[in-house]
């Protein structure tokens, strides 16, 4: 398509006069307006072209415009745009069966929601029915959604804001070694420490009111922090022991993103719940939902489930589900993720570590990275304090902005880069990103001591 600066001043405008962002201060933001997006690529209206290593929020895992799903939405639109919920339809039956036959174990029924907050707000609800007990544990570096009881599940700043101190959440610490809270030095330490001081947690909270305990698989926009070995077969230990529902976050994780269908399967761990949403259909149409074991199945199989949505399970997304997930096994889309972050992306990474100062990590498994920059690799002092804004946060500013100069649109958060393209990306594409991040690390290593 040609370039229309014109065009794009006026969407620009329309914006800034109408359009109400997420999580921002409306008059301190300068969003980009977008022309059009294929592939991993996205361009604007001045013809500039970026190579997306965030997948939009980490959820087009095949790519933007993928014909076949794009193709299966205009079908579902022509046939049955939507019906009520409460009806079997073609695609939604289609959709459930394919997710249960990839989730873990007796994960196998499937309530839709229409993204991944609301899954996460039912899992806890249905866990609290489950047990009939109060309160749900989650993890401090954290994010569970932006609604009521997923933002105070959350264990980062976006809580702050709507924590009521009534939501029946407490915080712990999840395992992760480079910032140990467990004075821990070895993945081993901090794995056995991690899971001390979670049982101890449990404890003292009273088991007969914990209902849930809520991880990320891999924690994502926190960090992408992947467990030590041991680390959720042992909360998956001290949910059997105590009885307490454990519900796995995998909005993020899931469909392909760690290289395998869902992380809980690179652990070996099988949920009570699964939270889904993100990479089940590439975002193209909103949908989310949890996955629910035979256990707790069994709890509504007599008793009515108190909650539902009007657009629970709509044709339009469940059909570019269904798409999404036969392009993703016809593709080899999760092999590829798998390949590709194992081959070019995590030593590619490593090398970059080994010339630039300002990498104090380089953590993650799939098309899941983290690169956490820091000012001194010595001391681990991040590259900007934790929840930096304006000039405290110059450094991570002018990282993104050298980036996105060199044509690559980065996903950052705090003092991190992550590195989270489509799991379906090219080898080429990978080498390109590579080159880029290595130039803006050039532009991060001038703030380091
Ligand atoms: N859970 C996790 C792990 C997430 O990463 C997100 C979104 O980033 C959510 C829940 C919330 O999903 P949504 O924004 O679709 O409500």
């Amino acid at each position: 398509p040609q370039p229309n600066p014109q065009v794009g001043a006026a969407v620009k405008a329309a914006d800034r006069a109408h359009v109400f962002h997420s999580w921002s201060a409306q008059e301190l933001i300068d969003p980009l307006a977008v022309a059009g997006a294929e592939g991993a690529y996205f361009w604007d209206y001045d013809g500039r072209r970026y190579l997306d290593f965030t997948s939009g929020l980490v959820y087009t895992n095949i790519g933007y415009q993928h014909p076949k799903v794009v193709a299966a939405i205009q079908e579902q639109a022509a046939r049955m745009t939507t019906f009520a919920p409460a009806f079997a339809v073609e695609a939604r039956s289609e959709a459930a069966r394919l997710i249960a036959e990839r989730t873990p174990g007796d994960l196998d029924k499937i309530f839709f929601t229409n993204g991944g907050a609301d899954a996460v707000e039912h899992a806890v609800r249905m866990a609290r029915l489950h047990t009939g007990r109060p309160k749900v544990l989650s993890a401090y570096r954290s994010y569970h959604g932006g609604t009521q009881q997923a933002v105070n599940l959350t264990g980062d700043p976006r809580r702050w804001a709507s924590d009521s101190g009534t939501a029946g959440v407490v915080h712990f610490w999840a395992p992760f070694l480079y910032r140990s809270r467990f004075y821990a030095e070895t993945e081993e330490q901090e794995c056995a420490r991690a899971l001390e001081h979670l049982e101890t947690t449990i404890a003292f909270e009273g088991p007969s009111t914990v209902a849930a305990i809520v991880l990320e698989t891999i924690p994502g926009t926190a960090g992408i922090m992947v467990p030590p070995a041991g680390y959720l077969a042992g909360v998956r230990e001290l949910c059997d022991t105590y009885g307490i529902v454990l519900i796995l976050d995998e909005v993020m994780a899931g469909f392909g993103r760690t290289g395998a269908w869902f992380a809980a399967d690179l652990f070996r761990v099988v949920p009570d719940l699964m939270t889904f949403a993100k990479g089940v259909n590439s975002g193209y149409v909103p949908l989310g939902g949890v996955a629910i074991s035979q256990k707790i199945a069994e709890t509504f199989a007599r008793r009515p489930y108190p909650g539902g949505l009007t657009y629970s399970g709509h044709p339009l997304a469940c059909a570019a589900a269904v798409a999404t997930i036969e392009v993703m096994a016809q593709e080899g889309v999760v092999e590829n993720a798998a390949r590709l972050g194992a081959e070019l992306i995590g030593p590619g990474l490593r090398e970059l570590a080994e010339r630039h100062p300002s990498v104090g990590e380089v953590r993650g498994t799939g098309m899941f990275w983290a690169l956490e920059l820091v000012r001194d690799r010595e001391t681990r002092e991040p590259l900007v304090p934790y929840h930096a804004t304006g000039e405290a946060n110059a450094p991570m500013a002018a990282f993104g902005a050298a980036a996105k100069a060199h044509g690559l649109w980065p996903f950052i958060n705090m003092n991190r880069t992550h590195v989270v393209p489509p799991c379906n990306l090219t080898e080429a594409e990978a080498k390109e990103g590579l080159a880029a991040l290595d130039a803006a690390l050039s532009v991060a290593d001038e703030y380091t001591r």
